[in-house]
């Protein structure tokens, strides 16, 4: 096919079932967070439609499944190179839907390419436990059937194909319920599958917060892979109980960065502000406490500063921007209270602080600092999932380790120093899903990502990822 031919329409937002636009009785607006205008209307789906959705995916299980692994790639190479064609008005209208600046949706969709094409690399053999003269033992990974991605809407687009595509690479068909503060790209993602899937194999639908339970109890639901806050993880896990089905759950984090005494001020402090800001701060594993070591905290807090104040807020129009705004109304409301917190707990701030009057439109904050508070106090305990960021002294290292540790999120954590060896060390005891480095937020199609302790349940991506789409299967063959 010419890619042309993997073009869709940017005007009509609507469910796609067994590949078909589908409308729903009741539609709704979500709002740009840049300028609080509302966007298209999109589906209101009820009941039916979820259960129209869960049968053409189960209609459609049989013959997926059936499926060679060679031939379910070669589909989803198609499939990528579709997502290829589209990739500039998906870049926009991610920008629109998610307050995401030109810099920051067009890493969104190349992340989503990335996984679009690369997970395809990764293959589930057969391995062997024994072959002996008398039996061969193999484990075999076989899929579940319907699976259902639930999406947040910090990244709707990445985070919602980095469960399709190996969900449906594993032999599942799959149904993606993005939020209702960004459905529209979920769709279109869809809308570009039933190009080249076979009807029923990938398909989008959207609605209001009732969707959520209706998937995660539908009988027919083999796996529910959900993305967003540990609260609402929970519930999942819940309502999953009921039929056993299968969860990975990809929840909060308050990832810590320990920065050691011997590193590059100037160096180190521009990407930590960076991983902490990146996104206005709503990212799960963003940078969420920052330890520098005593001897150099002043300084580095300083550089810090300068970096923070040399990042340009603007909205998705704009190409030289690195802030965007709060994605809705909800969010820009939580943090309020967080910012509020400043004043009342008398924390001293370092740059920022509670926006002073709101100017114009858009749900923008201020990137603020938060200067040494006290370990027990809420912007170091509580995941602000925002523009504010807290700096802490240390000076012993088993002290620190501790520090880290006491979150009961366990999502990312990184370790900065010039002594490689020595940052390994320490970031290998710290209880997190993720440890880098001199880096944050590194992530990649062929390493698994996902959360200890409250941060979640199981990991997307890699080929862990991939086991979590499948039941492993023992089988046994007793030779004659
Ligand atoms: P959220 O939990 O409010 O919503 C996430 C999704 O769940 C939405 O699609 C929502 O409609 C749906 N939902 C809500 N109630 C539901 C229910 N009872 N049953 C089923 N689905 C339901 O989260 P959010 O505010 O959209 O996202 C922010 C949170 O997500 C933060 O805590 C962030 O750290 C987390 N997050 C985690 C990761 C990760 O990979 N670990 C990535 C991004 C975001």
């Amino acid at each position: 096919m010419a890619s042309t031919d993997y073009k869709v329409s940017y005007t009509t937002y609507q469910n796609i079932i067994g590949n078909k636009l589908t409308p729903t009785t009741q539609t709704r607006k979500a709002v740009c967070p840049s300028n609080e205008e509302p966007l298209w209307d999109g589906p209101v789906s009820t009941q039916e439609d979820v259960d129209a959705a869960v049968s053409a995916a189960k209609a459609a299980y049989p013959a997926w499944k059936k499926l060679s692994h060679d031939e379910r790639v070669e589909y989803l190479t198609k499939f990528a190179d579709a997502l290829e064609a589209n990739q500039q008005e998906l870049t926009e209208l991610l920008g629109k839907e998610a307050g995401k600046p030109v810099q920051s949706a067009s890493f969104e969709v190349f992340v989503v390419n990335l996984l679009a094409r690369d997970t395809l690399k990764l293959r589930l053999d057969e391995e062997t436990a024994e072959d002996s003269e008398d039996r061969k033992a193999t484990v075999r990974y076989v899929p579940l059937g319907v699976g259902v991605g639930i999406v947040p809407w910090n990244f709707p687009l990445a985070l919602g194909i980095g469960k399709a595509v190996p969900a449906l690479l594993a032999g599942n068909t799959f149904i993606w319920k993005p939020s209702p503060f960004s459905p529209y790209s979920a769709l279109k993602i869809a809308e570009i599958g039933a190009k080249v899937l076979p009807p029923g194999v990938f398909q989008a639908i959207s609605g209001e917060d009732n969707l959520g339970p209706m998937l995660t109890a539908h009988p027919d639901v083999a796996k529910v892979s959900f993305t967003g806050s540990t609260e609402t993880g929970k519930k999942v896990m819940a309502s999953c109980a009921a039929t056993l089905k299968r969860v990975t759950l990809e929840l909060g984090g308050n990832d810590a960065a320990i920065v050691c005494d011997d590193v590059d001020i100037a160096t180190v402090s521009a990407k930590v502000a960076s991983f902490a800001f990146v996104h206005a701060g709503q990212v799960c594993m963003a940078v969420k406490r920052i330890y520098v070591h005593e001897s150099i905290y002043d300084k580095f807090l300083a550089a810090m500063v300068e970096v923070v104040k040399s990042f340009k807020a603007g909205d998705h129009d704009d190409a030289e921007a690195f802030l965007g705004p709060i994605q809705n109304s909800m969010q820009f409301d939580k943090l309020q209270t967080t910012y509020a917190q400043i004043a009342k707990h008398g924390w001293k701030t370092a740059v920022g602080g509670p926006p002073e009057k709101r100017e114009g439109k858009g749900y923008f904050m201020p990137p603020t600092i938060v200067d040494n508070p006290p370990d027990d106090s809420s912007i170091v305990v509580e995941e602000p999932f925002g523009p504010i960021v807290p700096v802490l002294k240390w000076t012993d290292e088993e002290d620190v380790i501790n520090r880290a540790n006491a979150s009961k999120l366990g999502l990312g954590a990184s370790v900065w120093s010039s002594d490689e060896a020595h940052a390994t060390r320490i970031a290998q005891q710290l209880e997190a899903g993720s440890i880098w480095v001199n880096t944050h937020f590194e992530v990649a199609p062929h390493m698994p990502f996902g959360g200890h302790k409250q941060s979640g349940l199981g990991m997307d991506w890699g080929n862990v990822g991939l086991k979590g789409w499948c039941n492993p299967q023992a089988c046994w063959v007793k030779h004659s």
